[in-house]
């Protein structure tokens, strides 16, 4: 049955992939954005279906729509982009998911929240698992996207608590793909550039810390799971990929596959960078039947490809 569903942030990198494809499921798309790192092009090639609507909004302010579903992505994900201003990425978290789920309870929409790995900030437990607190600086460089995360999933909890709000949490892990922003800041997209250019590769610090690159389809298969669950079940629940690597080795796979001249120069690590990441998926195997299917090797060959047609 085609349903209303409306994507904040949905201009954005992994919104715009999540619009495609639940208007190719065939669904009427609400794509409410304030093109803060999000931007037209991205959704532009969905502009002509009349299933797809476009409200330029920003989630700090009330916003009002009858929809069936919602997926909340608004907030800048990119530490060179949420440290930016980070009283309003607070905002954006807070107020965003007070907003929303104000919205859900009052039109009983069901509403997933994409939260992140970053809730378990520089993390003492690995692989992490989704029964595991954290270990976030709350005064630090990343406090304001950590803590406004956290302060997002404690409302979305409560509203299903105290209002019944079917709600569903998400803590995604670093993902990567095609519509990457060029000057998104964040590694992939910036070591990918860095190689089509024959630009220096900027690693920060020595390295040595790791992540763990789950491709966007990967990711928009497990959302789109996830939100098709029963009310009963509504996360939190780790979606990512769990092959880890260094920052090294990214780096040395990207100029490998790019076949670039590029040199490898050190940056000073940022604040509160967390040293290892990478998600424990046991849950989201046996809730969603779901795991990656795309492995690093290939994401970054149609990422790449995707670069040489923007650059
Ligand atoms: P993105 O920056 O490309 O997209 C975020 C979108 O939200 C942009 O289109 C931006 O313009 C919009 N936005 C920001 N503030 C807004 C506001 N106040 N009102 C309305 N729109 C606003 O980032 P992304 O990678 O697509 O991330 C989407 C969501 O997924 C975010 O909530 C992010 O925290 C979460 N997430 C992403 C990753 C990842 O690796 N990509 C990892 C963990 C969590
Ligand atoms: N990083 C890097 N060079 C860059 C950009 C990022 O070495 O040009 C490192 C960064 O310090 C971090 C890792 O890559 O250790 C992932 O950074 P990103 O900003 O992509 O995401 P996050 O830190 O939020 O996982």
């Amino acid at each position: 049955m085609k349903k209303k569903i409306l994507i904040t942030g949905g201009a954005g990198f992994l919104g715009s992939h999540l619009c495609e494809r639940l208007l190719n499921e065939g669904n009427e798309v609400v794509c409410l954005d304030n093109y803060f790192t999000g931007q037209k092009q991205n959704i532009s090639h969905l502009l002509s279906n009349p299933y797809f609507e476009l409200i330029r909004h920003d989630v700090t302010t009330p916003f009002f729509i009858e929809v069936d579903e919602i997926y909340n992505l608004a907030c800048p994900a990119s530490p060179i982009h949420y440290q930016y201003n980070p009283i309003k990425t607070i905002k954006t978290s807070v107020m965003g998911a007070i907003n929303m789920l104000g919205l859900a309870k009052r039109i009983k929409a069901k509403i997933l929240q994409s939260s992140t790995s970053e809730v378990y900030g520089d993390p003492e437990v690995h692989p992490q698992v989704e029964s595991y607190w954290g270990h976030v600086n709350p005064i630090g460089t990343r406090a304001c996207y950590d803590e406004g995360k956290r302060c997002a999933e404690t409302l979305f909890i409560n509203y299903y608590k105290q209002n019944e709000v079917r709600i569903k949490i998400m803590r995604i892990f670093n993902t990567y793909g095609p519509r990457m922003h060029p000057n998104d800041g964040r590694v992939v997209s910036n070591f990918i550039v860095q190689a089509l250019k024959s630009e220096d590769i900027t690693i920060y610090g020595t390295g040595n810390q790791t992540r763990s690159f789950c491709y966007v389809s990967d990711l928009i298969d497990g959302m789109i799971k996830l939100m098709n669950t029963g009310d009963d079940f509504i996360g939190p629940i780790n979606i990512g990929n769990p092959n880890e690597f260094t920052i090294m080795e990214l780096a040395k796979k990207v100029i490998e596959i790019t076949g670039s001249k590029s040199k490898i120069s050190y940056n000073p690590l940022p604040s509160d960078d967390p040293t290892q990441r990478q998600p424990n998926i046991t849950l989201a195997k046996e809730k969603l039947n779901w795991q990656p299917k795309i492995n690093l090797e290939e994401g970054l060959i149609n990422t790449i490809d995707y670069f040489k047609t923007v650059i």
